[in-house]
């Protein structure tokens, strides 16, 4: 997928750049087809669609490449007919009730291909004891009956797992805390805040980019989005921002929305708690040109990288959490990471504190960033989500503005059975 010049975002190398530099980079965004990433509700929200089988062929364009055949594994996510997991239960059809005997075997070989999916032990076996409970006292008429009992059975399982959520969800909270700004700025009366989003994770997961994403999709929905450089630590980082900010301000110009966008930045060093409250502050302002209650609806706040395990780094975010107090907090995570991914989603999950009300501040979300780039991610997603009951709000795609979906329950299922 790197081979395609204008398909790039990364923009670590333009440290320091001019503006001209930047300009350029922005008229060369392509165009975007809204249905190719969006659907519109009958509400008139812009909302994600969902990740489903445009995956095989995004994956499989990914294994004709050379590039990247190393990164689909073969049997991978692209190969084709009867699911795995399914063929481990073949030979229980005979008409009779399933008993626990006739289910050990195939469902600890089921646990096996689980985890070779990359997921994790617990997880794997919550997936097996809902697959046992559907299948025992079953009366195995033929193969098709066992397969979508299994099927439908870890369909369900995986629901709850995942607890999917839509995009939709997030935008009606927007819209909620928008509105709401409205109504107390015309009575006079309330505090008006607008809605602040923070991206945290681990250095290179696609923060930005995942950002400049979310600030896409806020856009084509019109709202006025402040962009906030909190990653005061790695050189180039702001600039980075910028650059998305130039971009996305030159193809709002060219489609069909009131929103804006602009960014908010105070350089190096300096205490990214102290700017991201500052720029809530900013944001909260009435705006006198416009008259609306506030200047921006939405603001996004970027932060600087860190390993989860690096306690200094790591204890900073709970000071950010109490200063910023954003309404939802993200932690985007990469497909790749493996079986780091766990320790990584536990570790951000714990690192935010309490509210003032003494209840615990996890993460509000997952966005899993580079799905576009390995087969093999849906263990990785299973087991984080499982681990801290935190719900994925979105999966990257790739490295344009659009390419970001919201997760399919079905589409996790099939291939978890392959
Ligand atoms: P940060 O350091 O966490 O802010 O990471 P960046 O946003 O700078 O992203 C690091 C690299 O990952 C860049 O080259 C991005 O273009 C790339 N990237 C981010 N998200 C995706 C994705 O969903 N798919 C692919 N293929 N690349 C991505």
């Amino acid at each position: 997928m790197d081979d395609d010049e204008d398909t790039v975002l990364d923009y670590s190398a333009v440290s320091g750049a001019g503006d001209e530099d930047t300009s350029a980079e922005a008229a060369e965004t392509p165009g975007i087809e809204q249905d190719s990433w969006s659907r519109r509700t009958a509400g008139g929200e812009v909302v994600l669609k969902d990740l489903d089988d445009e995956m095989h062929s995004i994956l499989s364009a990914a294994q004709s490449s050379d590039a990247s055949k190393s990164a689909v594994p073969s049997g991978g996510i692209v190969s084709s007919g009867l699911g795995a997991v399914s063929g481990l239960f073949r030979n229980l059809v005979g008409g009779k009730q399933l008993t626990e005997d006739d289910l050990v075997k195939p469902l600890k070989s089921m646990n096996d291909h689980l985890i070779k999916r990359n997921v994790a032990r617990e997880a794997a076996e919550r997936l097996c004891d809902s697959v046992k409970r559907d299948l025992l006292g079953t009366k195995t008429a033929s193969f098709q009956s066992i397969d979508a009992v299994i099927r439908i059975s870890l369909e369900k399982a995986l629901t709850h797992i995942l607890t999917p959520t839509s995009s939709l969800d997030l935008l009606r909270s927007i819209a909620a805390t928008t509105s709401r700004n409205r109504a107390s700025a015309t009575s006079g009366a309330g505090v008006k805040r607008p809605y602040v989003i923070s991206v945290v994770g681990v250095n290179g997961v696609g923060k930005s980019t995942t950002l400049a994403k979310l600030a896409f999709l806020l856009l084509e929905n019109n709202y006025r989005v402040l962009v906030v450089g909190g990653d005061t630590f790695r050189s180039g980082a702001v600039e980075q921002l910028r650059v998305h900010v130039k971009n996305l301000q030159g193809l709002i110009a060219s489609r069909q929305t009131t929103g804006k966008i602009d960014l908010y930045e105070r350089g190096y060093g300096k205490d990214p708690a102290h700017i991201a409250r500052d720029a809530v502050t900013l944001a909260s302002s009435a705006d006198t040109e416009t008259r609306a209650a506030t200047t921006f609806d939405v603001v996004l706040i970027d932060t600087a990288g860190r390993r989860h395990n690096d306690a200094r780094l790591m204890s900073s975010l709970e000071g950010f959490a109490r200063l910023a107090n954003p309404d939802k907090i993200f932690m985007v995570g990469e497909a790749l990471v493996g079986s780091d991914s766990v320790a990584q989603a536990r570790d951000f999950y714990n690192a935010f504190g309490h509210n003032t009300d003494g209840s615990k501040r996890g993460l509000d979300g997952f966005i899993v960033s580079k799905c576009d780039t390995v087969g093999e991610m849906v263990g990785t997603i299973v087991s984080m989500v499982h681990a801290t009951g935190v719900p994925v709000v979105a999966v990257g795609v790739g490295q344009h503005y659009p390419d970001l979906r919201t997760l399919s329950v079905g589409w996790c299922t099939r291939l978890l059975m392959q």
